[in-house]
This record gives C-alpha cells, structure tokens and sequence, in this order.
C-alpha cells in the first residue's frame, strides 16, 4: 500500500524575527534581535540540518521560508541555507517550489533581486488591509503604498510567482473597505492569493483590546457577507479557490501548501517548526536563542514528538483532504489505507451526506458549497470520530 505522492517531500524552515509585533499575532517570533543574531541562528539551521541523519529518499518538492519575516534575513544567507541543503545529493524536482514570505516594509527591487538570484523563487508578500487606519490598528510596519512597490519591485526583480495574503473580519472593518483591499490587490495581478478570516488568538494585544471594550469585530452576518463578497469577486477575476482559504491562477496552486493537505512529508527546521515524516510529528524548542545555543552546540533541538497510530492519521487524512476544493480521492486513500474511506468511516460519511455537506465527483469527496460554509464543523465530525479502529 503506497501513496503515488509520497516520493515527495518538502523542507520548511522557521525565520521567527520580525521588525514589530502584530496585535494579532501569535506565531512564534521574536522583535529586537540585530544582524549578529540573525546570523547565528543562520548557522544554527545550517547545523541542524547538518544533523539530518539521512539525506531524504525522493524528490525535494517544495522548500519555504516562512516566519516571522524571513526578508530581514540577508539574501546570501537564504542562499547558504539552500546551498547546504542541495549540497547533500537531495534529489531535486525539477519544478521545485522555493517560497519566501515577505513583508512589504522590509523589500526594496535590489533586495528582491537578491533572494530571486539566491534561488527563491515564489514570494508571498503579507499585505493583509488596504486602508492605513487598519494596518496601523494591526501594528503593521508597511503602508498600502509599499505593498504596491513591493509587488512591482518583485515583478521586475524576475518573480513570476507572487502571492498575497488578505485578512478580513478586522475590527471596525465595513464591506465598502474589504471590497477596496479585494480590489486593490487584484490591480497588482498577483498569481495567488491567501484569504483569512481574522482569527482572535488568545494572550495577543488585539485580544486584550476586545475584551476590554477597545475594539469590536464586525458582526457575524457581516463577516459572512465579506467572506461571500470575497469569493465572488475572486471567481470573477478568474482565480480558482482550490482550499478553503487559497485562491490561484490555473497552474499557481501552492505546491508546499498541497503537501501538507495530501500529508506528504516535510522536513522542519528552526526554533519551534513542525515536522512529519511517515506519521512521527515533531516539534523543535521554541525559544530562539534556545534553539541557537543548542544547535551551535551540537545538542538536539526537538523538544517533543507524537506517532500517530494509523486511525489517527486516517482521520487527519481524510479531514485534511477535504479541506482542498477538488476534495480527497478515495483510490489513494485506499492506496495508501487499505481500506474504502466510506466503508470505515460510514456514519458520519451517511450523516454528512443526508446533510449535503459532502458531494461525490468522480473519484473524489468534497465539501458542498454549503459543507464550505460551514467546513470546521465537518471537519470535527472526524476529528472527533470514534470509529472503534
Ligand atoms: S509580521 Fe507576520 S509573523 Fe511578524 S508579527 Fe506580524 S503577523 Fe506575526
């Protein structure tokens, strides 16, 4: 039983800096560290991956850097990172995906040149909200204005591949702006955009703000009519909503994100990334100069791992594919199962179905336009099943 996807894999790789801190925020990332520091952690990725026991079997698919805010980081040192990795006979796909996240008060053309010329390939700019009054509330570092620069400077520093991510649902937000952040992004031509409703994490300032009356969010029917209002215009300008979330032109489907939705394996390396690999999860430390000291110094940095049992990870798997539009493909979880994912998971399938919250394509079972709207409480039905396997 193998999964015709499984020769490929992907390499994520946590750069936690960044300028300042989002209200919103809870990634782990740190404000404050200078050049010196960032170095050093450089290194330390180096050696961590230095300790990768075994050069990976199968083809590199993906590499993505992502944060924090990678572009504070030199492009020669993303360029010695990638070195390092191609250098120990990793066998390449000849299409392989190189992302760097990037905010937009942090790029100029020659910087973007730089990482293009360093290897990446893909950028994926966080330019969240259009209007000033907005990114400013969000303690973001970067204008509307640089955000249109950044996505020019990209183009003509010879990025074919650029994605931006929008966040709706701010506090205080009205249609009128979501439809102007919409149409604004959609002026830059992008290739691929990610579209988030905002979530409010515990522990952040922007949770403190609300909590304490300071700000409010838009009222549900609000934020749905956004979210409708989204879809709509984004089907009109000829993207593809091929997630949940994600949005492309035909052929910009992120390559790294659809690993993770298949459950190929990645590799992670930095403090507190996550890696899989054949269904052992791990986790490293999260404290940056945690990471740096214990790397540098040749000492493990995993600060904890889970196996998942094979129901486990039926479970993730289905879940996770339906979260892609085209939906999960019953002959390769059988390939890669052994058994009929609606055989095992019979119940909820028939409750889902008499709900008409999943369809049948073809091969494949996907959310219904209405499972959509409501795709977290699919996605619990398997979380929580409690099929005796
Ligand atoms: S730039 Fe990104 S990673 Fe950094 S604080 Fe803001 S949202 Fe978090």
């Amino acid at each position: 039983m193998t999964d015709p996807n499984l020769g490929q894999w992907g390499l994520y790789v946590h750069i936690p800096f960044c300028q300042a801190r989002c209200t919103y925020c809870d990634f782990n990332t740190v404000t404050g560290m200078d050049d010196r520091d960032h170095a050093l952690y450089m290194k330390a990725l180096e050696r961590e991956w230095q300790r990768v026991s075994d050069t990976p079997a199968g083809e590199l698919v993906s590499v993505f850097f992502g944060g924090g805010t990678p572009s504070l980081v030199e492009p020669a040192q993303i360029g010695g990172l990638l070195e390092a990795v191609y250098g120990r006979g990793v066998r390449l796909a000849g299409d392989l995906e190189v992302t760097m996240e990037a905010n937009p008060g942090t790029v100029s053309m020659e910087r973007l040149a730089a990482y293009r010329q360093a290897g990446v390939n893909r950028l994926s700019l966080g330019v969240q909200a259009w209007q000033e009054h907005h990114l400013a509330r969000l303690n973001r570092i970067h204008t509307a204005e640089d955000a249109v620069d950044a996505v020019r400077s990209a183009r003509r520093a010879g990025f074919a591949n650029v994605s931006l991510d929008l966040i709706y649902g701010l506090p205080r937000q009205t249609l009128d702006e979501w439809r102007e952040t919409l149409d604004e992004a959609l002026a830059l031509e992008p290739d691929h955009l990610s579209v988030y409703q905002l979530q409010v994490e515990e522990g952040t300032p922007l949770a403190t703000q609300i909590k304490r009356g300071q700000l409010a969010l838009p009222v549900p029917d609000l934020t749905a009519d956004m979210a409708d209002f989204g879809q709509e215009r984004l089907a009109q300008a000829g993207f593809e909503r091929y997630e949940i979330s994600n949005y492309a032109r035909p052929g910009r489907w992120s390559r790294h994100n659809r690993l993770y939705w298949t459950m190929n394996p990645y590799l992670a390396l930095g403090a507190g990334a996550h890696g899989y690999w054949h269904s052992r999860r791990w986790w490293n430390v999260r404290g940056v100069r945690r990471y740096i000291e214990a790397s540098l110094a040749g000492e493990p940095v995993e600060a904890g791992e889970e196996r998942l049992t094979r129901p486990e990870e039926m479970r993730e798997y289905l879940w996770l594919g339906l979260r892609e539009r085209q939906g999960l493909s019953r002959s390769r979880f059988f390939s890669r199962f052994g058994v009929n994912p609606e055989g095992y998971f019979g119940p909820s399938f028939r409750k889902l179905h008499q709900q008409a919250l999943i369809e049948r394509a073809g091969d494949r079972i996907r959310l219904s336009a209405r499972g959509l709207d409501v795709a977290n409480y699919v996605f619990r039905e398997f979380v929580g099943d409690s099929t005796g396997a």
